[in-house]
Parts: C-alpha cells; sequence; structure tokens
C-alpha cells in the first residue's frame, strides 16, 4: 500500500526500497527522540496547567496592548519552560536575527566589548555586529568585537578565551547551532561549561545563547546553564509551525527588562505591544513544539542515515547525538545543491511546483538557494532546505511538522539527485 503510494508520488522502487532499508537501522534513535519530545511535552503542559491558562488567554488586543492577559502569560509559560526569572515572547519581534540584535543592543553600552568564543556568529549577526560594516550597528555606536575561533576539532580554545576577556568585555553571545557552517552543534551542557570557563575570569559578563533551532532538542536549555539570555525564533522550533511571526528572549529579570525597553521605549516596555489575535497560534504552537521538533529531528537523522548509504558526507552524522534540527550534507557541487532543493520543493504542500535557483539575499554575504514550499513564509520549522552557494555546497536541511512528509522530502532530494544523474542508487 504505502510502497504504492510513494510510486504514485514520484519515487522509484529502488529510492524506496533503499530508504526502507536504512530505517531499520534507525529505531533506537527515533525511540531516543520520542523520549526527548515526551519529556518536553511534560514541560509544556506543566507550565501551561501552573500557569492556568483558560479561554480568556485566547483572546487578543489591539492598540498599545496593555492588560493583555494572554501575552503576559505567554510570557510566564516560556520563563517557567526555559527556568528563568523572565521572558519577553512577541510578533513585534520579527526573527531570530532581530530577538538576538534587541538582545545585544539592550544589553551593550558605547565602549563595551563583545565576546563570542565559539567562531563567527551567524550570518545575520555580522551585520548586526557590525564585522561587516552595516548601518545601525552595534560597532557603530562604539561597540567593539572580539572572536575566539573553535580548535580545529571543534572544541572550545580555553587558553584563547581566557586571554580575550578584558575589562570591557561586558557580553559574550554563544551560537548553540552549528548554522550555515561545519562544525559541531553544542549540547546544552557544553555549553554550561563554557559560560563556568568565561564567569571564571570574569563573573560579571552578560551570556547570550542563541538558542536558535535548538529548542526541545534536549532534555535541558541552555538557560539552565547559567546563560543570562537565550533568543530564538518563533517559526522555528518553538512556533511549532502554527506561530505566523515573532521571536522570544528568556532570561533574568534585569536583562529582560532592558529587552523590553529596548523593544518598546523606556518607560513603557513590556506594558505594551498589542498581540493582535495571534495568541491562539503561539500557544497552540508552543503546546505541538515538542512533537513537532521530534518530527524533524528523525527526518535530519534519516537524511544523514540516507545520504551516508550513498557516499556523501554528513554532519552530524546519523549516529551522533542531536541538540538541533539540522542537518548538512555535503553535495559537492551546486548543480547538486539545486536537485537537492528541488527535491524537497517538489515534495512541499505549498509552491510545490516552483523550482528554486541560488540568488541575492538580505542579510547573507554569499548567494543563498532556499527550498521551502510552506505555509509560513521561510519557516524553517517547516520541511526546508538551504545553504550558501560557497565551496563545500553543503545542503543545510531542517524541519518537517510531521514525520512522514520529513521522509517523503528527503526520498524526493535523492530521487531527483539520481534523475540529474549526480549519484547512483
Ligand atoms: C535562523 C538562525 C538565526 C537567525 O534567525 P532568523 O529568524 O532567520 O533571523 C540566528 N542564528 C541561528 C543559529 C539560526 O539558525
Amino acid at each position: 500500500m504505502i510502497r504504492k503510494g510513494y510510486e504514485e508520488s514520484g519515487i522509484s522502487a529502488r529510492v524506496y526500497a533503499r530508504g526502507e532499508e536504512v530505517l531499520k537501522g534507525l529505531q533506537g534513535a527515533f525511540r531516543e527522540i520520542d523520549e526527548v519530545a515526551e519529556h518536553a511535552q511534560l514541560k509544556v503542559l506543566g507550565a501551561m496547567r501552573r500557569a492556568r491558562v483558560s479561554e480568556a488567554h485566547m483572546m487578543g488586543t489591539t492598540g498599545y496592548g496593555h492588560n493583555d492577559e494572554g501575552r503576559d502569560t505567554l510570557e510566564r509559560i516560556y520563563a517557567d519552560i526555559f527556568r528563568t526569572e523572565d521572558a519577553l515572547v512577541r510578533p513585534q519581534i520579527t526573527c531570530g536575527t532581530h530577538a538576538l540584535s534587541l538582545a545585544l543592543a539592550a544589553n551593550l553600552h558605547p565602549g563595551d566589548e563583545l565576546l563570542s568564543p565559539v567562531g563567527a556568529p551567524y550570518d545575520t549577526l555580522e551585520e548586526v555586529i557590525g564585522i561587516r560594516p552595516s548601518v545601525g550597528s552595534l560597532a557603530e555606536y562604539g561597540v567593539t568585537y572580539r572572536q575566539v575561533d573553535l580548535l580545529p576539532d571543534g572544541g572550545f580554545d580555553e587558553a584563547g578565551i581566557r586571554a580575550a576577556i578584558g575589562p570591557r568585555t561586558r557580553m559574550a553571545t554563544i551560537q548553540r547551532s552549528r548554522g550555515y557552517s561545519l562544525r559541531p552543534t553544542f549540547s546544552p551542557a557544553q555549553i554550561g561549561r563554557l559560560i563556568a570557563l568565561i564567569h571564571s575570569v570574569k563573573p560579571d559578563v552578560i551570556i547570550l545563547v542563541d538558542n536558535c533551532y535548538g529548542e526541545f532538542t534536549d532534555y535541558r536549555e541552555p538557560s539552565e546553564f547559567g546563560a543570562d539570555m537565550t533568543a530564538g525564533s518563533l517559526i522555528k522550533n518553538p512556533g511549532g509551525g502554527l506561530a505566523p511571526a515573532g521571536g522570544y528572549i528568556a532570561g533574568t529579570r534585569a536583562c529582560i527588562e532592558r529587552c523590553a525597553a529596548r523593544l518598546t521605549a523606556p518607560g513603557l516596555g513590556k506594558d505594551v505591544g498589542a498581540s493582535l489575535g495571534l495568541n491562539p497560534s503561539l500557544y497552540q504552537g508552543l503546546f505541538l513544539s515538542p512533537t513537532v521538533t521530534a518530527s524533524a529531528k528523525k527526518g535530519a537523522v534519516f537524511a544523514a542515515a540516507m545520504y551516508e548509504s550513498l557516499g556523501f558526507r554528513t554532519f552530524p552524522s546519523s549516529r551522533e547525538r542531536r541538540y538541533d534540527i539540522i542537518q548538512s550534507v555535503e553535495l559537492g557541487s551546486l548543480a547538486a545543491m539545486e536537485a537537492f532543493c528541488l527535491g524537497v520543493q517538489t515534495a512541499a504542500p505549498v509552491d510545490s511546483f516552483v523550482r528554486p535557483v541560488a540568488s541575492e539575499m538580505a542579510g547573507y554575504a554569499d548567494d543563498v538557494i532556499m527550498a521551502a514550499g510552506t505555509f509560513v513564509q521561510g519557516s524553517s520549522i517547516e520541511l526546508s532546505a538551504d545553504g550558501p552557494a560557497r565551496p563545500p555546497y553543503a545542503v543545510y536541511f531542517q524541519g518537517g511538522l510531521t514525520w512522514p512528509h520529513a521522509k517523503f522530502g528527503v526520498l524526493m532530494s535523492v530521487q531527483k539527485l539520481v534523475d540529474a544523474g549526480l549519484c547512483l542508487c
């Protein structure tokens, strides 16, 4: 039955058979993914029950958004889940980059220095920090930046980090997920050890963790390991595919107060910001996020195992434990990236007839190719693939609101590579 369904959907008997063979070896990994999801589901439910969520919280406000009980309660729920004093969860935070930019700009002053102890930050942060000159960057406001690269094996350069911390070091930003690079993703516990190292040199350094793609992939979050702020996007994991926009920052009361003053205005802070009818999707998306994140993780593990079986290099490998939902596959050529992305796009519920091509994109230095047949524009908790058009031509695959869709997307990507004569199956 199922096999016939795949055949009718354009998957050859050989590609399907390989998929089934590969899946046999993944049962243990899938069981572990389900356990993390189960734990996260209890965390989310516990927070919602403790906050006594009720029908009234689904109402929204307009205008100033004074007394938006739904918004305020959702922020208490995020703080509970992340084990922080406070949180800012807003559709007015437009994306992950905005959340990170806000957390940085709100907590740094002229003359301060920002440290990245984990190498180059995510592409879009280069302009936020001013590594690439940009209007409104932190550099323009007299905030300097220092970076300590990871060791060749992906570990922390402890001596380099100690040496880089000076009297002006006010904040450190730690990116959890690999982003568009081929370095390891850090577990919350590893991030905890890095935070302890930084605080052993200078205890008052404010730690921001870029948690994009990391939420609910492990039993605990970086905020439970000493991070002052943890930030991310609602069109990634914690929005569960339902949030139509938004970002969050969970952290200490003092840091969140500054973020709120910067997002709205000093004196207004968290008291304003209408939720505009979005509360139901932010609540329900958070509720679904643990299982949606698990579907995405299964898709990532399956993609890794499938492409390994075809002789490609994958990061992480199908056998490694995962602390984000990103899978990269080194494809070696732009043509192969295009075929892979065409497969993911063809398998999509929206815009399945579109052929993705590499092009310029705001915030990114290189041309980027993206497959995103998503209900929410650019949502990468939905099945999507992207990557910068530069060697080693690695594609970054992520998302999948359901495991069957993620599986179909992986099979279709292989099918398109086979059809283009770019791999044998
Ligand atoms: C996606 C992402 C960002 C930026 O988020 P946007 O919502 O695309 O602005 C930052 N850091 C990492 C690691 C990401 O994956």
